[in-house]
């Protein structure tokens, strides 16, 4: 199942070609992207997700179409889905540059389509992980901003290679150090680890996307007494923590069982905990 519309509101059938094959969207990956959990068609995080996908249109010098087109195309798409089928849907927002030629405005759409097995096995059953080098220090990003670190781009070649990595070393998931042996995030996911009631994520600051979802549950928990810090910390604190969480829109907050092969401490009421305080909020 896809829903398809246009930011003037227009449905689209999704079986007819959209993008011009010289967009460098397809040849370069020159663009952006935002992908958002909705609900009974409550969209998750809306507001936060609209912001972010201006703040990477800024990075890299993209004229975004206006918010109230992206509105218009997630209603639209919301609008036409089938809620009593499918009662979660997976809405993409993507804007790419258009045609190769400097006159060509951008294009955008939205499009649901349903959430994946793979994915609901994650939320339920948590999830294997291996840590990869991501190649990069955690200074990196404001030295070399063309590096668009941070940034939600099309160019999730090197992510999902990963993931196919991580899938060759027998994991499900994967997280991604620094050169200093920092954690910084998973392929399409934040890191959160527990220790007692404190809950720790990666700034981003070091170059990672900051996440909708890992900031609702800091929200959440905030509000529940637990601290929330959004610093630092080398990834042999996850062997350590009490628990470890890859956290994002659709697969929301995947309990970590399992790190470089090493068995974690994944206690599952800390988990039904963590998971509903973030539920709590929609
Ligand atoms: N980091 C990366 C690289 C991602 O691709 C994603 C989401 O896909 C996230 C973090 C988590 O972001 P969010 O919680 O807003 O989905």
């Amino acid at each position: 199942m896809r829903v398809l519309a246009l930011l003037d509101g227009t449905l689209v059938d999704p079986e007819v070609p959209l993008l011009y094959a010289d967009d460098p969207g397809v040849q370069r990956g020159d663009g952006i992207f935002e992908t958002i959990l909705v609900v009974e068609r409550h969209p998750r995080e809306l507001g936060p997700h609209l912001d972010r996908l201006e703040r990477s249109a800024r990075l890299m010098d993209l004229p975004l179409p206006e918010r109230a087109g992206w509105q218009r195309a997630v209603q639209a798409v919301i609008d036409a889905w089938p809620w009593h089928t499918a009662p979660e849907m997976v809405l993409k927002l993507v804007c790419t540059r258009g045609a190769d030629d400097s006159e060509q405005a951008p294009t955008g759409f939205a499009m649901g389509s349903e959430v994946s097995a793979g994915i609901l096995r994650k939320r339920a059953e948590g999830v294997s992980a291996v840590t990869l080098e991501r190649g990069y220090d955690p200074q990196l990003k404001d030295r070399a901003p063309w590096l668009l670190l941070s940034a939600k781009t099309l160019s999730y070649a090197v992510n999902m290679a990963a993931l196919r990595e991580a899938d060759r070393r027998g994991a499900d998931e994967v997280v991604f150090t620094a050169t200093d042996g920092s954690v910084l995030e998973g392929p399409t996911s934040n890191v959160v680890l527990a220790r007692g009631r404190t809950l720790l994520t990666t700034p981003p600051d070091s170059g990672i996307l900051a996440g909708t979802t890992q900031a609702a549950l800091f929200r959440a928990a905030e509000q529940a007494g637990w601290q929330a810090r959004v610093e630092s910390f080398p990834a042999t604190e996850l062997f350590h923590a009490d628990g470890v969480w890859l956290v994002s829109s659709i697969r929301l907050i995947s309990q970590v069982h399992t790190l470089d092969g090493i068995r974690l401490k994944a206690d599952a009421d800390l988990h039904t905990e963590l998971t509903g305080l973030y539920e709590s909020q929609y």
